[in-house]
């Protein structure tokens, strides 16, 4: 069986772009007769109930249903701990002392073949010494993926990456790495998400492939802007679906202002979910980000 996810961060509201996003990941699940799972990734916000809670009610409103339970990453760490010992066991990590401003300073050095803004590999080169000191002063290091330009990784895959972090300094499992084992964990074969996580894929399949889980199809959708030309967020305004509620609009009008913006309709009319899907084609999804302008989601 196929299966497709959406995987919010409970960080806040969940905003049109979200929205657009989660309907469009939502539609080609179930145009492919796909589950549909919902993972809240919380490991950068820790559990947030009422933020999930919010969430959930504005899916169900919209009428994006989902299977099966509701997962947590923060409940799944024994899952990362386990990839992350496979990758040690490989002989693939190392551990990286370096504070956020020595990476960022690092990465903003020139630094021969590897590509520019990634981590040149400082701690791979550390000497027992200096690693006493940083243990002396207290730093905990974080875990990197050895996977840059001179190691056998990206040459065994064919996919060359920066040597980005899989565990970080204060233990959690990073953003790549979970990602990774949930899909794999639950099956899931078509990822669907916004496009500004373009470039965390390669890194993904990297990780796929080093852990011997199968790549998912990727489909990345380009992001909602406000009249700014900026990514849309809380600033634009009345940007959630309850917000938009609040100034008369319905769920089936928010809907159908989204089904419009993917091109699953030729005009912006109420909708519901379940009544678009034969329409479906991913291919009419405008490549070009999607600009909202709040006058023309009009109530009534
Ligand atoms: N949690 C990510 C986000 O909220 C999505 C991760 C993914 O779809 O791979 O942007």
């Amino acid at each position: 069986m196929s299966a497709g996810r959406f995987a919010p961060s409970p960080s806040g509201s969940l905003h049109l772009g979200n929205l657009r996003t989660a309907f469009a990941a939502w539609l080609v699940a179930r145009a492919s007769g796909a589950e549909f799972l919902l993972r809240f990734e919380d490991l950068t916000t820790g559990a947030a109930p009422a933020a999930q809670a919010e969430q959930l009610q504005d899916l169900a409103l919209l009428g994006l249903t989902h299977d099966g339970e509701v997962t947590c990453q923060s409940e799944r760490t024994e899952l990362y701990a386990q990839a992350i010992h496979q990758l040690e066991q490989l002989g693939l990590t190392y551990n990286c002392y370096c504070s956020r401003r020595e990476v960022r300073e690092a990465a903003a050095a020139p630094h021969g073949a590897a590509p520019e803004g990634s981590y040149p590999g400082t701690c791979l080169r550390l000497t027992q010494d200096q690693i006493r000191q940083y243990q002396r002063a207290g730093r905990r290091p974080a875990l990197r993926l050895h996977g840059s330009a001179g190691s056998s990784v990206g040459i065994q895959t064919g996919i060359q990456t920066d040597d980005f972090v899989l565990r970080r300094a204060d233990g959690v499992a990073a953003y790549n790495l979970a990602v990774v084992v949930d899909d794999a964990a639950q099956g899931i074969d078509q990822i669907v998400r916004g496009d500004d996580l373009v470039e965390t894929t390669p890194r993904q399949v990297l990780l796929q492939g080093l852990l011997g889980y199968p790549t998912p199809t990727y489909l990345h959708v380009p992001l909602v802007l406000g009249l700014d030309g900026e990514r849309l967020s809380k600033r634009h305004g009345a940007v959630g679906l309850q917000e938009l509620r609040a100034v008369g609009l319905t769920p089936q009008q928010v809907l159908g202002y989204l089904a419009y913006s993917l091109g699953v309709t030729p005009q912006d009319s109420p909708v519901t979910a379940e009544a678009v899907v034969n329409g479906f084609s991913a291919q009419n999804i405008p490549a070009r980000p999607w600009v909202f302008d709040p006058s023309e989601l009009r109530s009534g």
